[in-house]
């Protein structure tokens, strides 16, 4: 099989807040290299690089905010999210778990640190990646998947290299617990120092490696830095990634849907008229009613 090279590898963006909650970097979209076409199903890449909050009696967060057409995908790996819906729904996301949000015809909620664990501050990290849904599925019924971390299935490396955490498609056979509405693999690796891992996509699938924690090099020649993201070519189907340090990287892999896209702040749609169909629903009270 043909070796995948690295089409550019990105430094974590000048980080702004969303809210008061979540300092994250941008790296989707940006720019003409990686826009929504390019990176096509994942429409969106906020990274809250490890950052200290200290501690506040009033949890930081985000106050309620309408999402439609899409799919939202928490990663906590520090800290824990609270969150809460319209619906009545809600949860918290603890460290190391993944809450995959179908927000399709309509979500309005909230994102809050977890009130204990805002009491006592602490390091606060997480991912959140937006999936964007078929035009068939961007009306359909909202829905939460809540991936508690004991339950992530597993693969263990040879060699005593480390594990691999499958959320999503699947890794050596192994299959991830979310379902998706497109091929879509979410795995995350975690390396032991000289650990390495193989990876086999479809050529065309859009595929991205954040850095989480430490360093690895790709095909061993293409370094990837803590908090930097590799952006992979579609000009093949295997690669490698070989860790430096312990490290940990969220590896994403998706079959793009290669339909238009038409976003607007909270809404992703396929053509403008949807968007305005979104914000009249949603000045209507059609997405319900939460209390901020
Ligand atoms: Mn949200």
């Amino acid at each position: 099989m043909k070796k995948r090279s690295v089409e550019l590898v990105a430094n974590p963006p000048e980080p702004h807040f969303v809210g008061d909650g979540f300092r994250v970097h941008n790296f989707i979209p940006s720019g003409f290299r990686m826009d929504m076409q390019r990176m096509d199903p994942f429409i969106m890449l906020d990274y809250n690089s490890k950052y200290h909050f200290p501690a506040s009696k009033k949890p930081k967060g985000v106050g309620v905010h309408p999402h439609r057409g899409f799919e939202t995908v928490t990663i906590a790996y520090k800290g824990k999210v609270a969150h809460h819906d319209s619906s009545g729904g809600g949860g918290v996301i603890e460290e190391g778990d993944i809450q995959w949000m179908t927000a399709a015809s309509g979500v309005l909620h909230k994102e809050y640190h977890e009130e204990e664990w805002s009491m006592k501050g602490g390091d606060f990290q997480m991912v959140q990646l937006w999936v964007n849904l078929p035009k068939k599925d961007k009306m359909s019924t909202p829905k939460y998947q809540a991936i508690k971390n004991a339950t992530i299935n597993r693969v263990t490396l040879p060699e005593n290299a480390g594990t691999v955490e499958v959320i999503a498609g699947e890794y050596n056979g192994t299959k991830g617990k979310a379902t998706t509405f497109s091929p879509i693999h979410m795995l995350n690796v975690k390396l032991k120092k000289d650990g390495r891992a193989n990876f086999h996509f479809p050529a065309h699938f859009n595929t991205v490696l954040l850095a989480v924690e430490g360093t690895v090099v790709i095909n061993e020649t293409d370094n990837l830095p803590t908090d930097n993201l590799a952006l992979m070519a579609n000009d093949g189907e295997d690669f490698s990634i070989q860790a430096t340090t312990d490290a940990v990287v969220l590896v994403l892999s998706g079959e793009p849907l290669r339909e238009p896209i038409a976003a607007h702040g909270p809404f992703v749609m396929n053509t403008r008229q949807e968007l305005v169909e979104a914000f009249d629903d949603y000045n209507n009270g059609k997405f319900g009613y939460l209390e901020d």
